[in-house]
């Protein structure tokens, strides 16, 4: 059987990053390309169901194994690779045995991961830690989650004595850019809960991210000829700039805050005299801290506005994504299930509070409770990005136990 690592060194080398300005489904070529080898792999393995549906995502079924009556569960990945850094023609490097020396990538002289920098490389003396060459991405975000799901799915298939329900796998396009769940059929899924494995150190169980909005905030003023301007004109750039001005600065931004602490940040600004514009988005672990941030923002863009009379201002809140503990809560014995397979697999788990979202923030509240784990992955969107090869080995462990534990207690 190909070892994970094995697959992982494929995977890493199609370039799958995908495009925020694209229009299509999915945002990219090449991660068609990969979507489509996968479920001719998953079928070479012996899943004859598995398709690739119109809009790119790869579904695939391990049949259950016990006659018992098991819930299906699942298990995802997304395929696609952050568009902040390129991650065309990526050369995976294998530092066989770590010794706690600088890892040096030959394609670029300053690319260089130090234990210093590094604190989980502690854990890592021995192992076989993957990077990419010093250009480009590594892209174990997340096919080191691609990966261990292919080889998990294989190791069930060619070990029908492990007792298992039926298993749903998917894996999706265009995470990174926040369209991963876009047209995810959750009910032709058909799991009562699903696993995102695309987090970072062996023993990670992420059950909480960010509750997420949008917020855009116009200001309207009136322009005219400066020479002519007394008394009429009305500068929109002026009142935005008090705006700006006015938010908090030792609080509630993402340069001053950090565990679990909310923020709200603005990210974007058009400005004119006529008409200005602040794109912001807004972060906080729970609802009522996320309403009250922006209840601050509107009241601090009114404020501005009046400095500046007859301006008008105008705000538009989108929701984003909520916390997935609210979903996650309701439904206990998916976290515990997945803090016992982490136990059996010989590690010890720590929950931590995601400071963003994931796709299973979305897709908890789709009706499909999802948790992510661990996948190995370090230095997320980065040069510096590396994985070890013996946790993903503990990930592939991981899915294996869960899949055992659902069936031994099948409860629900
Ligand atoms: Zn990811």
């Amino acid at each position: 059987m190909e070892s994970v690592l094995d697959r992982f060194l494929r995977y890493v080398r199609y370039d799958t990053q995908s495009k925020e300005s694209s229009t299509t489904y999915p945002s990219t070529e090449g991660q068609l390309v990969l979507l489509r080898d996968l479920a001719t792999e998953l079928r070479a393995i012996g899943l004859g169901d598995a398709a690739v549906d119109d809009f790119g995502y790869v579904t695939a079924t391990i049949p259950a194994t016990t006659t018992e009556a098991v819930p299906a569960i699942g298990f995802i990945a997304h395929v696609d690779t952050s568009p902040e850094m390129s991650g065309a023609n990526v050369k995976p490097i294998v530092h066989r045995a770590y010794d706690g020396r600088d890892l040096l990538l030959p394609d670029d002289r300053s690319a260089v991961i130090r234990l210093a920098d590094n604190p989980p490389l502690a854990a890592q003396i021995g192992h076989d830690i993957v990077t990419a060459s010093g250009t480009t991405l590594l892209g174990a975000d997340n096919k080191a989650g691609v990966a261990e799901i292919m080889t998990a799915a294989a190791y069930l298939v060619g070990h029908p004595a492990v007792a298992h329900g039926p298993v749903r796998l998917a894996f999706t396009p265009d995470e990174e850019i926040g369209r991963g769940t876009a047209h995810f059929d959750v009910a032709a899924f058909g799991a009562v809960c699903a696993y995102t494995m695309d987090g970072g150190s062996r023993g990670d169980l992420e059950t909480e991210s960010f509750s997420a909005d949008a917020m855009t905030i116009t200001f309207s003023g009136f322009n005219t000829h400066p020479g002519y301007a007394k008394g009429r004109m009305i500068n929109a750039i002026k009142a935005s700039a008090a705006f700006v001005d006015r938010l908090p600065r030792d609080t509630m931004s993402p340069e001053t805050t950090d565990d679990r602490e909310g923020f709200v940040h603005p990210y974007v600004a058009s400005a004119g005299v006529d008409r200005a514009s602040v794109r912001l988005i807004v972060r906080d672990f729970d609802v009522t801290g996320l309403l009250e941030k922006e209840a601050l923002v509107e009241e601090l863009a009114r404020e501005a506005a009046g400095v500046y009379p007859g301006t008008r201002v105008e705000i538009v809140v989108e929701e984003q994504y909520r916390n997935m503990k609210t979903v996650l809560d309701r439904h206990p014995e998916v976290v515990e299930r997945a803090r016992l397979a982490i136990r059996r697999a010989g590690l010890t788990p720590s929950a931590r509070p995601i400071r963003g979202g994931t796709d299973g923030s979305r897709l908890s509240f789709m009706g499909l409770p999802t948790p992510n784990l661990f996948a190995g992955e370090h230095n997320f969107h980065s040069r510096l990005e590396w994985v070890s090869a013996e946790d993903m080995e503990k990930a592939v462990e991981v899915i294996i136990h869960l899949c055992r534990i659902w069936a031994e207690s099948p409860a629900r």
